[in-house]
């Protein structure tokens, strides 16, 4: 079938891809570890739940406002703002179908062809994809993991060109758990603002952070507004991958063009989503809290388990809820010589689900999700000990 070029600039998102593969299996019977998601295991809270309820109960299922209802666009500010020190006006903030849907409206609304993206390696998979089917171009500024794979002002520095629309950062980073400390931000900032570009900050698992880093937002640095763009989402914080709610803060004259581009495309969230938002953004913060705790039991235990095994090295992830071991010691050239073929082979030899780094923009690696029960987690590590024990006994 002959279809748009721009469609055929991009690929199904690897993630969900490996999510596809994994219920195959799970489908047929067998009992995969699935470290695969990129969401929390925990239910959505209980006061959000209600919401949503009377909504339904109240009728509130017509079309509202394309960018969400005034007092959704109120709460979005008022929690972020309290939250993340940030300063925005409703009129300066949208609701959209999920972060992911915020992401692609506001890219949609500034990159033209021939603009340049920076996006620092590792990255989620959606960022190249997106700046292609905007018809940009992703420019890809690798980290290292030897160094936690930091972001730096410096290395942004170098790697801005006269073509450059757009920065993408994302801290806490899916997939390696990096964080941005606010003294690089604030640099890093600086550095776009000079040079006349966007500074995207996708700040999707901006509550989940360990040890000394905190929530941080790029909105709290001093003049930011007019350069930068912030992209939240309900998805991680309040356990509501489902519902479907993100949003963009940014200038009014763009947060008017992502409504232009919803109005004839998507209209407004979901209607009830929006009242269960509410009770998200103006409820406690103590479920998130929670989950917190949690992750950061898991991310200890993970972090120790995957070193113990031999070949594996682990940077240790300051936020978010993910994993990224180097395992390019593992790989063999007949079996598995790159990880997506390991991830394949870990698939259906150990029944282990994991996204393949490739997918990530970094070869050698593989992300594993800890958003799965210590149980789950300590038969994974049982699982990767023994496949890699076997993998090392039959090298060549
Ligand atoms: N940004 C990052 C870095 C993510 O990892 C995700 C989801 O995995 C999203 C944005 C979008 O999430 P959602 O569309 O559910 O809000």
């Amino acid at each position: 079938m002959h279809l748009a070029d721009r469609i055929n600039r991009i690929e199904v998102s690897a993630t969900l891809a490996v999510s596809a593969e994994a219920e195959k299996y799970k489908s047929q019977g067998v009992d995969v570890v699935d470290f695969g998601p990129g969401e929390p295991d925990f239910p959505t809270p209980e006061h959000i739940k209600q919401a949503a309820i009377r909504a339904i109960e109240q009728n509130f299922s017509k079309y509202t406002a394309v960018g969400g209802i005034l007092p959704l666009r109120k709460a979005i500010v008022e929690w972020h703002r309290a939250q993340l020190g940030s300063n925005y006006e409703p009129t300066e903030s949208i609701a959209c179908t999920g972060g992911k849907h915020a992401l692609f409206n506001a890219m949609h609304a500034l990159i033209s062809a021939g603009d340049e993206v920076l996006i620092p390696a590792p990255y989620w998979v959606t960022f190249p994809d997106i700046v292609k089917y905007a018809g940009g171009t992703p420019v890809i500024l690798p980290t290292r993991a030897e160094e936690g794979f930091q972001l730096t002002a410096a290395a942004v520095e170098q790697a801005l060109t006269p073509r450059t629309r757009m920065l993408i950062v994302n801290s806490p980073n899916n997939p390696s758990g990096a964080v941005v400390p606010p003294g690089e931000f604030a640099r890093i900032f600086a550095a776009c603002k000079q040079r006349g570009v966007w500074l995207l900050s996708d700040e999707c698992y901006s509550h989940f952070t360990y040890g000394d880093a905190r929530p941080f937002s790029a909105a709290s640095i001093a003049d930011s507004k007019p350069h930068v763009i912030i992209i939240g989402s309900l998805s991680k914080t309040f356990a509501m991958t489902g519902w479907r709610l993100g949003y963009v803060l940014a200038p009014k004259p763009l947060v008017d063009a992502v409504a232009k581009l919803q109005s004839q495309s998507t209209s407004n969230p979901n209607s009830i989503t929006q009242h269960a938002a509410i009770a998200a953004l103006t409820g406690s913060m103590a479920p998130a809290a929670a989950m917190l705790a949690e992750y950061a039991r898991r991310r200890a235990r993970i972090l120790a388990g995957l070193r113990e095994i031999p070949g594996v090295t682990c940077a240790e992830p300051q936020g978010a809820f993910y994993v990224f071991p180097n395992v390019a010691r593992l790989l063999r050239p007949d079996t598995a010589p790159d990880t997506l073929a390991l991830a394949r082979r870990l698939l259906e030899r150990a029944h282990i689900a994991v996204v393949p780094g490739d997918a990530f923009g970094m070869t050698g690696y593989i992300r594993i999700s800890y958003a799965t029960s210590m149980e789950r987690i300590e038969e994974g590590l049982r699982r990767l000990a023994r496949f890699f024990q076997a993998a090392a006994t039959t090298a060549p």
